[in-house]
């Protein structure tokens, strides 16, 4: 006996022109890539169900379960910098929301599921390289310990999509806590529509920050914790040499979790400088700009919501002013602790910038691969050396290690305890970006091996998995992927 999700749907409660009721669409075949059994578990949904005919339909936006509301949401947002009043769920689909067994709510999303009035030009299709390609970055940063949407599920739907040239159409099943975004706020505030703009904080704080209900400023207090997550959330993505790529205020969620894995990807050689999205011309969102541009973006969110902050404008002005201030401070101490682990120091000293700085010149100067390096030193401290025959440190490295070797003696933590730390810290495996093409290459021809061998090996990225060492290793110069693209 398999049972149907009882979706809740909180948002539909919200103002009527918050959203867009959207039907169910016909695609004509679809067919099952994969169903992500521990996720289903997790949110209390039936994997069989999902799996059986109704499921299918569900998954390819054929036909919906009676508890089910699906809407298209509205957003606005900047996108490189350039303002955009009307954004939406253009090619996707909010199904309904479920309680998971964290007794958290999570938005269940179509992605690709056809066209909505937000879709502009688009068709609102997903051809399935995307699809592949958000379904393994978004689960493989879940099992990198990164707040993260994630992939329920993943469907062809025996439909050609129209890109430069035909590609088979595919839909992923997104999860986020929720999809508001910064864009959100945004197109409420744009529209100098206050009630409206309440009723969205007013949500997001039941939803995703009940503490600030007991704060004499919710507001204040709503923005503050927004802050500290997207602050931490971008120093998690610089630990693991994470580029998100388009970074606009529409793909910046309130709650904390890296959304669009359009054009991401992981650095291999290291330099801050790295750009992989072919449209990112100016280096806007390059990895070592990824904290400017969030501290940029939520000024942005800071401004739109002025009006809630404080009736008079100037007063609002400075308590934004104070809030976004302690963005670059919140970011660092995030940043250090991550550092800290990474290195194995213990508690991360003011003297600690000099050796991580020293170490960063080393590996720009050594052109070093960013994620074998680092899992080189935990190995290192942990007296093994599986990757070794990957990456090895370079003469160049000598006395950095020596110094590093004092600074560590110098600690108060055990070997064994700097080992552990660096070896959780430091993942043997990500998802290299010719992986991930080739995954996506199979997949085209109709081969989901690749996806599935990758999308199984990513989920323990820190094991000492010496058989499948070559998905360790970095791109050879002729598999090198030099840029990526947005999925529409
Ligand atoms: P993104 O670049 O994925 O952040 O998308 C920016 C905006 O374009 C969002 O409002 C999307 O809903 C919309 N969009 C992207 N691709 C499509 C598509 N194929 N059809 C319709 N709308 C799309
Ligand atoms: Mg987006």
């Amino acid at each position: 006996m398999s049972n149907a999700p009882v979706f809740q749907n909180t948002y539909t409660a919200l103002p009527a022109h918050f959203y867009h009721r959207q039907g169910a669409e016909h695609v004509p075949q679809p067919e099952l890539i994969a169903v992500n059994n521990e996720l289903a578990r997790f949110l209390n949904l039936d994997s069989d169900w999902l799996q059986s005919p109704a499921g299918l339909d569900m998954l390819s936006g054929r036909a919906f379960p009676d508890s089910a509301d699906p809407i298209a949401t509205v957003y606005a947002g900047f996108q490189f910098g350039s303002w955009n009043p009307q954004l939406g769920d253009g090619r996707a689909l909010l199904i309904g929301e479920v309680i998971a067994q964290n007794q958290q709510r999570y938005d269940i999303q179509l992605k690709g599921s056809g066209r909505t009035p937000y879709s502009r030009g688009g068709d609102g299709k997903s051809p399935l390289g995307p699809v592949v390609r958000e379904y393994i970055l978004s689960e493989a940063m879940h099992a990198l310990g990164v707040p993260t949407t994630r992939a329920l599920a993943a469907v062809t739907t025996g439909e050609p999509v129209y890109r430069e040239e035909a590609l088979p159409g595919a839909i992923l099943t997104r999860v986020a806590s929720s999809h508001i975004r910064v864009g959100t706020v945004q197109f409420f505030a744009s529209r100098k529509d206050t009630d409206g703009l309440r009723a969205l904080c007013d949500h997001v704080i039941e939803r995703h920050y009940p503490d600030c209900r007991d704060s004499d400023t919710p507001i204040q207090a709503l923005l503050r914790g927004i802050i500290e997550r997207q602050a931490k959330l971008i120093a998690q993505w610089q630990g693991l040499g994470f580029i998100h790529g388009v970074m606009n205020t529409d793909n910046m969620l309130l709650c904390g979790e890296t959304i669009d894995y359009g054009p991401c990807a992981f650095m291999e050689a290291f330099d801050p400088a790295t750009v992989f999205s072919s449209i990112d011309h100016g280096g806007r969102y390059a990895y070592g700009n990824q904290p400017h541009i969030g501290h940029w973006n939520l000024a942005g969110l800071a401004q739109a919501l002025l009006p809630l902050l404080h009736d008079d404008e100037d007063e609002a002005v400075k308590i934004a002013q104070a809030e976004v201030n302690r963005y670059p401070d919140v970011h660092v101490q995030a940043y250090q602790n991550i550092l800290a682990r990474k290195f194995g120091l213990g508690d991360y000293l003011d003297e600690d910038d000099a050796l991580a700085t020293d170490f960063f010149d080393l590996l720009k100067q050594e052109r070093a691969d960013f994620t074998l390096a680092f899992r080189r030193l935990a190995e290192h401290a942990a007296g093994t050396d599986t990757v070794k025959t990957l990456w090895d440190f370079t003469p160049a490295f000598s006395d950095w290690l020596e110094r590093w070797q004092q600074r560590t003696d110098d600690s108060q933590q055990s070997e064994a305890e700097r080992a552990d730390t660096m070896l959780a810290s430091n993942p043997l495996f990500i998802p290299r970006n010719h992986r991930v093409e080739e995954a996506i290459r199979a997949a085209n021809q109709g081969d989901f091996a690749p996806f599935h061998r990758l999308n199984a090996l990513l989920q323990k990225p820190f094991a000492d998995n010496i058989e499948n060492l070559d998905y360790a290793r970095p791109a050879q110069p002729d598999e090198a992927v030099s840029q990526t693209f947005c999925g529409t």
